[in-house]
């Protein structure tokens, strides 16, 4: 098991040994004080760190995360990390995107277009530490590689990748192969981990920028 970031911990509610993050809570997850547990069935990131993948999360970096929805995730991250812009074009999960920012300062939402870029660049500060993306939508090796231009040399990708969302009919495992040949245009892929124990036919992916 790799190292949590500073900020979150394994914590017990209600007997069950849980990740979890101090905040408000935002989707009715279990609290003690001020903690709140991060469930691994709700959250490809939550997944990545239950299984044990190398994130490179520390706690306290810049981060730009594609495909906020209504900010399950997203809320957690900005428990822990700097700077968190949450990019989501759907305006009614942004909705209650805007109410998990009430309380957390350092998020950001943003209605916006992951697959544009250009719209956002005038907000989102260069050199982020981190791109978190979980668009669930056609095209998902796109949307990393077009949104790379806002990684530091050093910083790092945790990508979770839909099947499904690619193309129905086809074996998850060809889609990944294709995903993860179609991302070495624009990065080199530290660790892949298929997160079916938490999210059926879902790839996570940890990489940098070449
Ligand atoms: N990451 C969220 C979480 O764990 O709390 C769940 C994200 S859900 C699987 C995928 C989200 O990506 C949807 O809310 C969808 O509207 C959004 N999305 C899909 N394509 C997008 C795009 N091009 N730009 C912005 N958001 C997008």
């Amino acid at each position: 098991m790799s190292d949590l970031p500073d900020g979150v911990e394994r914590r017990t509610f209600d007997g069950t040994d849980r990740l979890a993050t101090r905040g408000d809570p935002v989707y009715g997850e279990p609290t003690d004080g001020e903690w709140r547990a991060w469930n691994p069935n709700r959250s490809k990131l939550g997944a990545m760190l239950e299984l044990g993948m190398d994130t490179g999360l520390e706690g306290g970096e810049t981060v730009l995360y594609l495909g906020a929805a209504s900010g399950t995730t997203v809320s957690h991250v900005a428990d822990f990390a700097g700077p968190t812009y949450a990019v989501e074009f759907a305006a009614r999960p942004a909705r209650d995107l805007l109410e998990a920012a009430d309380s957390r300062p350092r998020l950001f939402p943003l209605l916006k277009d992951a697959r544009k870029p250009a719209t956002y660049a005038h907000v989102v500060e260069s050199d982020v530490d981190v791109v978190i993306q979980d668009v669930a939508t056609r095209g998902q090796a796109r949307v990393a590689l077009e949104n790379a231009q806002f990684l530091a040399d050093d910083g790092r990708l945790l990508l979770a990748v839909k099947a499904r969302s690619e193309d129905v009919t086809r074996e998850p495992s060809a889609i990944f192969d294709e995903v993860r040949d179609e991302l070495a245009d624009g990065y080199e892929i530290l660790e892949t981990r298929r997160l079916d124990d938490y999210h059926t036919d879902h790839l996570g992916i940890v990489a940098r920028p070449r």
